[in-house]
């Protein structure tokens, strides 16, 4: 009798490379993230905030006591070919210059842009929402739509912060401003620069054409990137498989992660994602 051969390998260890904290737009702080992980049974994790590392440190002190072996991250938002991509970054030191200062920048204007967002459902309808979204926000400086997105459910707009990304807050609908968020050549630039591995997040959410993806990945590992996210909360199983390929092809390091941002908040719990296609090659092993 021939045995069905196995797609994927049993996870050895249980690794998740993509969550967030009350540094961005996560509903926990990153102590309590880094227990909820250990609980889970987590052995590598990286904090990815939105463009911002100051809850490194806090994660990182809490991982140390738990056996975790802990990553550095960050989440870069970057637009190419007027799409918003998300980059992470793994490995950096956020002490670095690059970093630091790359970071800042595109943090800078995140309060202006969310004015504009009020503005916008106000139009609508919708008044207070600035106020509304910064009550949600741990880190006013990094104001963003899943704060609004909270507002507008505690508001009866919608169900949960899922369906108001259905009629809210994406481009063409109330609640939406074109931004300009950091370029993809600096992201990886400033990732790189800090001593990181840069990782293009989540690749089945940008709607690109077939042409656009390919191009993205050359462009992408010309700029210096090395890593692809494979396995990730957004991406069915035949995504997982058509990335796997995509990372062999293109010598990507495989990156995996849930993109965890709280209970009740995110499609699986912290920690519980697929392991990586077999014959990717994971990105935790190169990293120091
Ligand atoms: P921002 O960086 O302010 O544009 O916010 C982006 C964040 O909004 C993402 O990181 C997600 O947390 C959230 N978001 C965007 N689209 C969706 C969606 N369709 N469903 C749930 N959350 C979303
Ligand atoms: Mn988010
Ligand atoms: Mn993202
Ligand atoms: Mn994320």
């Amino acid at each position: 009798m021939i045995e069905a051969v196995p797609t994927r390998s049993p996870p050895m260890t249980s690794v998740d490379l993509h969550c967030h904290s009350t540094i961005s737009d996560g509903l926990l702080t990153p102590q309590t993230l880094v227990q909820r992980a250990f609980d889970n049974g987590v052995q590598i994790l990286a904090l990815t905030d939105h463009d911002d590392c100051d809850g490194l440190e806090e994660a990182g002190q809490a991982a140390q006591p738990l056996g975790i072996r802990f990553i550095n991250g960050v989440e870069i938002s970057t637009n190419w070919r007027g799409k918003t991509l998300h980059i992470v970054g793994l490995g950096i030191d956020p002490s670095e210059q690059p970093i630091r200062e790359g970071l800042a920048q595109v943090r800078g204007n995140r309060m202006a842009r969310a004015e504009k967002m009020a503005v916008s459902l106000a139009k609508a309808g919708i008044g207070g929402s600035l106020e509304g979204a910064l009550a949600y926000a741990g880190n006013p400086g990094l104001i963003g739509r899943t704060h609004f997105a909270r507002f507008l459910v505690a508001n009866g707009h919608a169900r949960d912060v899922q369906s108001v990304f259905r009629r809210f807050l994406v481009r063409g609908k109330p609640g939406y401003v074109e931004h300009e968020w950091a370029s993809l050549e600096n992201a990886v630039a400033w990732i790189v620069g800090s001593g990181g591995r840069a990782v293009i997040a989540h690749p089945g959410r940008y709607d690109l054409s077939k042409t656009a993806l390919l191009e993205l990945m050359r462009e992408f590992k010309s700029l210096g990137g090395t890593g692809l996210e494979v396995v990730t909360s957004s991406h069915t199983i035949e995504q997982e498989i058509l990335f796997a390929g995509h990372a062999k092809n293109f010598e990507f390091l495989s990156s995996k992660g849930s993109d965890y941002h709280g209970p009740g908040e995110s499609r699986v719990e912290l920690g519980r994602v697929r392991p990586l296609p077999d014959g990717c090659i994971p990105i935790w092993e190169a990293l120091q």
